[in-house]
């Protein structure tokens, strides 16, 4: 048994009013309490409007909170954009960075990546960033260059296995329905394992979580996959069943 303790990520992304989002924390909060001791620390990122009130539903739960991104500043004159004191003041414990549809649709770049995650860290905040090729580079065979290059261009000096974790999301997985195979994810996650080696203090102790279409109906067998050490969930974890279905695969 891995010395690791799972992590299932809930990713949000821009759904829900408060209302959902309430509901949501709620109900697995309820589960989490009634469940007793659990083989899995459990999270949810709700958008940045829903940050407050879900942190307040939940302040004497286990279930843990975290932003969908931060800004690389502390504060000042940066429109539209959130600050890491801010996610901790909200109590959040951990933020989602470079996830491929921020990377896609807002150009982050690996080092714009880094600087975000340096400014969550020394905020005390754990940063779970995101790499994953799409389904071009797979084909091409490039899927370990291209990920063993987001791990070096994105991950800041001071990273731990305390304030660090690693999501390898392939973004041909990401709400399509397809999911690597247990194979594959294998061999990706041992690749992320020996590249984290050196770059990252306690390499062996960091969890590297797997994301895309992670669903009840295939969780145990990913989460059974050596170096899986947990799942980063979007569409699953909108359902507080399908999300706890998912988490209850931990073993
Ligand atoms: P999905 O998204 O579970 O809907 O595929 C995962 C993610 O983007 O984090």
């Amino acid at each position: 048994m891995s010395a690791r303790r799972k992590l299932i990520a809930g990713n949000w992304k821009m759904n829900g009013l408060k209302a959902d989002g309430l509901a949501l924390a709620s109900d697995l909060a309820g589960r989490l309490k009634g469940a007793g001791p659990v083989a899995f620390d459990m999270l949810v990122c709700p958008p940045f409007p829903l940050l407050f009130p879900v942190g307040e539903a939940i302040t004497d739960s286990p279930l843990a909170l975290g932003g969908q991104d931060c800004a690389p500043k502390t504060s000042g004159a940066h429109t539209g954009d959130v600050a890491p004191t801010m996610l901790t003041d909200a109590g959040c414990r951990y933020v989602i960075l470079g996830h491929s549809e921020r990377r896609a649709d807002h150009g982050e770049s690996d080092a714009v990546v880094k600087a975000k995650a340096a400014a969550a860290l020394a905020e005390g905040l754990v940063a779970i960033i995101c790499v994953g090729e799409t389904e071009a580079q797979r084909d091409a065979g490039q899927a370990d260059a291209v990920v063993a290059g987001q791990l070096a261009g994105s991950i800041p000096e001071g990273a731990t296995a305390d304030n660090t974790v690693i999501a390898y999301e392939p973004v041909w997985a990401i709400g399509t329905g397809k999911t690597a195979t247990p194979g594959d994810v294998k061999a990706m996650h041992a690749h992320i394992r020996a590249e984290l080696d050196g770059r990252i203090a306690d390499a062996a102790k960091v969890r590297i979580l797997y994301g895309g279409s992670v669903k009840p109906g295939n969780a145990a067998e990913l989460m059974a996959v050596e170096n899986v050490d947990g799942a980063l969930v979007g569409g699953a974890s909108l359902k507080a069943e399908d999300f706890w279905g998912i988490a209850s695969a931990c073993r």
